[in-house]
């Protein structure tokens, strides 16, 4: 009895092991995919398992490579179609295996590759890519094959998803395994055409988001995976994370560790709401921005216009560009204007254009996190600006009102930019505004990103991700704090005026321009919206 009882424990405790060895993989909860394996930063060679076994050391959440097949039907791990001069689809294995990887190790099989990638392996997925062959037939035979080895070791869990640039070998896939998870590569199909067809997700490459970026929502309404190849530059994985992502394939997944680190939005709540990423010539989209027009305040000497001349999107990006030239002012001997605008009467014409654009009337918002990236002018007289106003500064007045400086620079200290709240209480009349100043390096040549984290509680300032200037709510009363309200975004540049031209202008810089790469609006799922 006592003998049995140590038999069914043993088994017991045995069985308990063994399912617990299996159930230890989940996918890391990451989106970093690495491109035929973690290979750049050590030298590894590309889909080598070396390559797939630092992926997994990273912790990267998968690991990708390209699936061929030898002319005698083994499936090899290789991105070319062919492997030091022979063509990989008219040798055998044999011939090929002869010719060793730069670190000595043997042209991997998919069978030694899966293996290798079931081994010591807590969460990174196996990013399958079956490369397409132009001979007949043979995509479909190589999907069979590669299910059929999948199956053979067991190894589905740790499949991430399959892709291909080949729908054919796609639809082959889910025709055998309708649970198999799938991405196409080839950029040419719309989110609905690929749900149509059962196909899971869209890897494409990251130039087709950016031409089409009404395919990342119509993605997401579809319960499609978003992935986008192959994206090694720090912008393009910013902008990716923004856009919540569920993987990114790169060749740099250190990098985009260190991205997602320091991007406060993937961590947290935040998601997208309003956008302008700029990649469309000619004129502002005019479903989101607003212009400004003639002299508007602080006796500034540009003459606000439309024109593309002053402002326009071209290479990505907005252009807000100031220009010496001599403008009528309409506003010249008006009657009609009220007593502290009356500078803008007094002169016919203006010396200098610029623009100022806002999405008053078009989006507002309470509350959110903002973001912009821009690069600004520089030389004495301009005074660069990011900001905002409440929608109901008409009716109540301004400083009442409250206003939100993101990023305010001046031109003679081009060092330093400005972060500030001016409300009733705190404002730049009674020299009470709060602001504070933070040193930027290189702010002509180089984009940085100034953004405000505002809550309920407070408005944080911050300068590539780090905060400068932290306003409290006192919880007193809207005196101190009209921040409970939607504010629109102003972006503009001025010329002169009371704080840009305190210095005078320097007749010899222009024209000049401020540069925004992008512009993000997040709100918190749960709180903001
Ligand atoms: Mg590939």
């Amino acid at each position: 009895m006592r003998f049995i009882f140590i038999v069914l424990a043993f088994l017991t405790f045995n069985a308990c092991k063994s399912t617990k060895a299996e159930s230890a993989f989940a996918f890391a909860e990451n989106p970093v995919i690495a491109h035929r394996g973690a290979w750049k930063a050590l030298n590894l060679p590309q889909n080598s398992i070396a390559s797939l076994k630092h992926a997994i050391e990273l912790g990267c959440t998968g690991s990708e490579f390209d699936v061929r097949m030898t002319s005698d039907n083994v499936l090899v791990v290789n991105h070319d179609p062919d492997y030091n001069g022979l063509f990989i689809e008219e040798t055998t294995y044999s011939e090929l295996s002869k010719h060793k990887l730069s670190n000595g190790e043997v042209l991997p099989t998919l069978r030694d590759y899966l293996l290798a990638g079931m081994e010591n392996n807590p969460g990174t997925g196996l990013v399958c890519e079956i490369k397409p062959s132009k001979t007949e037939g043979r995509n479909v035979l190589m999907a069979e094959k590669v299910l059929e080895l999948v199956d053979e070791l067991k190894a589905e869990k740790y499949i991430s998803y399959y892709i291909s640039f080949s729908y054919e070998l796609l639809k082959r896939i889910i025709e055998i395994n309708p649970n198999a998870k799938t991405q196409y590569l080839d950029g040419s199909k719309s989110p609905e055409t690929l749900r149509d067809d059962g196909v899971s997700g869209l890897d494409y490459a990251i130039h087709i988001f950016k031409r089409k970026p009404e395919w990342i929502e119509s993605a997401k309404a579809h319960n499609l995976k978003l992935n986008a190849w192959t994206v090694n530059k720090a912008e393009d994985l910013d902008l990716l994370l923004a856009n919540g992502f569920d993987y990114i394939t790169t060749d740099e997944p250190e990098l985009l560790f260190e991205r997602i680190r320091n991007s406060a939005t993937y961590n947290t709540d935040y998601e997208l709401v309003w956008s302008d990423e700029f990649n469309y010539n000619g004129k502002p989209d005019a479903t989101k921005w607003t212009y400004s027009y003639g002299f508007i305040a602080n006796e500034e000497k540009q003459y606000y216009t439309d024109s593309l001349k002053n402002a326009r999107v071209e290479n990505g990006h907005l252009i807000i560009e100031a220009h010496k030239e001599k403008l009528a002012n309409k506003d010249f001997n008006n009657p009609n204007l009220k007593p502290w605008a009356q500078y803008k009467k007094e002169i016919d014409s203006a010396q200098y254009s610029s623009a100022r654009l806002t999405t008053e009337g078009l989006a507002e918002w309470k509350y959110g996190r903002i973001e912009v990236s821009a690069k600004l002018p520089k030389g004495r007289g301009m005074w660069p600006a990011i900001w905002m106003l409440s929608e109901d500064r008409k009716e109540l007045g301004w400083p009442e009102s409250g206003e939100i400086d993101i990023m305010e620079h001046v031109g003679y200290d081009n060092d330093t930019i400005h972060g500030t709240i001016h409300t009733k209480a705190y404002n730049h009349l009674k020299g009470t505004q709060k602001g504070k100043t933070i040193f930027i390096d290189r702010p002509n040549d180089t984009f940085h990103v100034f953004a405000i984290e505002w809550t309920p509680e407070k408005i944080d300032f911050l300068l590539d991700g780090v905060v400068y200037n932290h306003i409290a709510n006192e919880h007193k009363t809207t005196a101190e704090w009209p921040f409970d309200k939607k504010f629109h975004l102003i972006l503009n540049v001025a010329v002169g005026g009371m704080w840009g031209g305190r210095q005078g202008i320097d007749e010899s810089i222009f024209p000049q321009r401020m540069t925004v790469d992008y512009v993000r609006v997040f709100q918190q799922k749960s709180k903001d919206q």
